[in-house]
């Protein structure tokens, strides 16, 4: 609305004024006026016919002394008109009008000359004029009264009005003249009038009196139940409207207080949820943020004030997510939170960020010292199992560590130097906490450029498959072949897998490249078969992400039927602790996948647990034994026993066994010895190209069967 066309406000309360003083005002006023009016008119009439009277009176008791000239007689009727207050003079005049005897009962006025109007003598007796005149000497005004004096003579003789005989005949033989004076009535309505003024005014002070009564009993609990609604508008609802009354704004206040409290009640939940985590009712990121900032304003101003940031993730906590179910994650998570919680003092914040993510603030710690100290103790206490609905679930995290720097100038700058040293700390390994440098900066960022990169690697056709032969002892044949994945990245070069396996394991891209190694793999091992070398079987290496999805023996299998290649011409690589972390799905995978005659081997042997009740309870075709075990068995008798011991127990459990990283002839001689059933390792061959593969494919068949015309058996090596 424009201001021009804006209503004038006007309060209640001066609404109740103006009505209260317009009603008083009419009343008061109307009652004055109609009580004067009439009073003025009754008193005036009463005054006039009084002065008529007494005129028409004096006329006809002055007959005689005018007719006969009788100046005592006239003396004696002037006087006696003297009592009368309201006669100012009389005059007896002839019937000329010229003055007989005059009297002005009030000192040094002239008696003003007779009115001019003439009576003749056919006028009726009692037939009296007046009129009104202002006197300018005093200012008052009066009433001229003229009466003639009138005489029926029956004959106009003297005689017979001296005997007191009546005639018919009317004449005027003089006149009275007398003048009323309207000033006692003028005082009286003078009188009158103040009188009115303060009725007025009484009614007036009644009215004030009665609108501020009116408005501290209504407007005023209006006014105030108006500034508490403007308040709530505001956002202010920490109020309480009094109640004194019992009527309907007390019912209307109670009605605001009883809205005031559920308001407030919504307000504190909406607060609750805007600042914390639905599921752990642990403070969210906003909070934690908000807290930060405060902290940070406080170090600006105070050098003492110290704190630290602590980034926490779970490690592959979607592993758990995907295999038990979200709502095993989430009741996870709950007793996650709970064990951080008790990891803290009571000064401290921890926040959930979202999904497996964490952010703790440690008030009054600066010192890398302290803070180790809490993150050793947050990733001790996570070590102990979690039980939940019949599952052992363990975990571990990976924490980034930032103190207080003074040129840390806002929450996300911390947060993200946070985040990224987190990241580092999962490159090391996971489960472990790292503090955060600048180096490290500088390498996340690298990192996280790799990260970029990688999510176009497969559409610019950047990924390649290298292979790894694997030589079976008994025969000297290549007869397996693992294919290992590189990416021929545009700046970096050929980049290994362990660059960028477990980014794209971070980022979840595991899958899509999982799946085009086993499809382009499968295709691959298909040229080899129909060149003629159906006796290879291709090794994939799947990632634990990979095997927690319950799709993957359908993928496989679709890949498998589509290439053609016979089931038992593939082989799958898991680790240990892709067992480890959900025994039930692989179990219900290995099945499925061995439904279709597809082998799993196991990956890694001896790095991890080395559980043999893993490889008795699953069905296993192969196990490798880690480069690390074979890299000191000729130098370590405890690795070469140990190793040997692995060959036995697998052979035991009817599971072949192949050792990884074969380098140097005698390790090769001693795994002959240990019996072990195929070897792998850059003594025997590196990871190749395809096309290096099938030139020593067609090259070693060609040399096999040279040497098996030649009747003889030699080695490859
Ligand atoms: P892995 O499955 O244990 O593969 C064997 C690794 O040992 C390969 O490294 C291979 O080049 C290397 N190697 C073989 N013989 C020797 C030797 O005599 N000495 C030494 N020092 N090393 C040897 P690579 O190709 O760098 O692969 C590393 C790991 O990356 C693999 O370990 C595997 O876990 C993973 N990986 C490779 N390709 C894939 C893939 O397509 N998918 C997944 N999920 N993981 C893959
Ligand atoms: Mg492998
Ligand atoms: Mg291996």
């Amino acid at each position: 609305m424009s201001a021009s066309k804006a209503k004038r406000r006007i309060s209640i309360a001066a609404k109740f004024n103006l009505l209260t003083m317009v009603i008083v005002l009419l009343t008061s006023g109307g009652i004055s006026f109609i009580l004067i009016r009439n009073v003025i008119s009754y008193r005036y009439h009463n005054l006039l016919s009084h002065g008529l009277t007494i005129a028409g009176m004096a006329s006809q008791t002055s007959e005689y002394c005018i007719y006969t000239g009788d100046t005592e007689s006239m003396t004696q009727i002037i006087e006696g008109l003297e009592v009368d207050k309201d006669i100012a003079y009389v005059c007896l005049l002839n019937k000329e009008k010229r003055q007989l005897m005059w009297k002005s009962f009030k000192s040094g006025f002239q008696v003003p000359p007779a009115p001019a109007m003439g009576f003749t003598d056919s006028s009726l007796p009692g037939n009296i004029f007046y009129e009104e005149f202002i006197n300018k000497e005093d200012g008052n005004r009066y009433i001229n009264v003229l009466a003639p004096v009138v005489i029926f003579a029956a004959n106009n003789s003297p005689d017979g009005l001296l005997n007191n005989t009546k005639g018919t005949n009317p004449e005027i033989i003089g006149y009275v003249q007398l003048g009323l004076s309207l000033e006692n009535l003028q005082k009286r309505i003078h009188q009158f009038l103040i009188s009115t003024l303060a009725f007025t005014i009484f009614f007036i002070i009644v009215g004030v009196v009665l609108t501020l009564f009116l408005t501290k009993r209504i407007t005023s609990p209006i006014k105030n139940l108006s500034l508490v609604t403007k308040k709530i508008s505001e956002g202010i609802l920490e109020q309480q409207i009094d109640i004194y009354t019992n009527d309907e704004i007390s019912d209307l206040a109670g009605t605001i207080n009883h809205m005031l409290g559920r308001l407030r009640v919504y307000r504190d939940q909406l607060r609750h949820a805007a600042f914390h985590d639905p599921l752990t009712n642990l403070p969210n990121r906003n909070l934690f943020v908000e807290r930060l900032e405060r902290l940070i304003e406080h170090g600006k101003r105070n050098t003492n004030c110290a704190f630290s940031v602590l980034f926490l993730d779970l490690d592959r906590f979607k592993i758990v997510n995907d295999s038990l179910g979200h709502l095993i994650g989430d009741k996870l998570l709950v007793l996650i939170a709970q064990k951080l919680r008790e990891c803290l003092r009571k000064s401290d914040t921890v926040a959930r960020f979202g999904g497996d993510e964490f952010a703790i603030l440690l008030d009054n710690v600066d010192d890398d010292f302290n803070a180790k100290f809490v993150a050793e103790r947050i990733l001790e206490t996570l070590k102990e199992p979690f039980f939940l609905d019949g599952h052992r679930i363990v975990v571990s995290a990976s924490i980034g560590i930032v103190l207080k720097g003074e040129f840390y100038n806002c929450p996300e700058d911390i947060l993200r130097d946070a985040d990224t040293t987190m990241y580092r700390a999962k490159r090391l390994g996971k489960a472990r906490y790292t503090i955060f440098n600048t180096e490290l900066h500088a390498h996340v960022m690298k990192f996280l450029r790799l990260e970029a990169d990688l999510r176009h690697a497969i559409e610019r056709s950047e990924l390649v498959i290298y292979y790894q032969p694997i030589v079976s002892l008994a025969s000297d044949d290549i007869v397996c072949l693992e294919a290992l994945i590189r990416w021929q990245h545009p700046q970096r070069g050929l980049t290994l897998p362990d660059e960028f396996i477990p980014l794209a394991e971070e980022t979840g891209m595991i899958d899509k490249i999982g799946h085009w190694v086993i499809q382009n793999a499968c295709i691959q091992n298909k040229v080899w078969h129909d060149m003629g070398f159906s006796n290879i079987t291709i090794t994939i290496n799947v990632s634990a992400l990979q095997f927690r999805h319950k799709e993957l023996p359908e993928q496989v299998g679709t890949i498998i039927k589509n290439s053609g290649l016979p089931g038992d011409a593939f082989e799958l690589e898991i680790t240990e602790s892709t067992v480890m972390e959900s025994k039930e799905l692989v179990i219900e995978i290995f099945k499925e996948l061995n439904k279709m005659n597809v082998h799993i081997v196991m990956d890694d042997f001896g790095t991890g647990f080395s559980s043999i009740n893993n490889l008795k309870q699953l069905p296993f075709s192969k196990l490798k034994i880690d480069r690390s075990l074979i890299l000191d068995i000729t130098t370590n008798p405890n690795a070469s026993s140990i190793v040997k011991s692995i060959i036995d127990m697998s052979h035991t459990l009817k599971i072949k066994v192949t050792a990884e990283g074969v380098e140097t002839r005698e390790q090769l001689d001693m795994l002959r010895l240990y019996r072990c059933d195929y070897v792998q390792g850059y003594l025997l061959y590196s990871p190749m190209k395809a096309e290096e593969i099938t030139e020593l494919l067609t090259q070693t068949s060609k040399h096999i069967s040279d040497i098996k015309s030649n009747g003889l058996r030699e080695h490859i090596l």
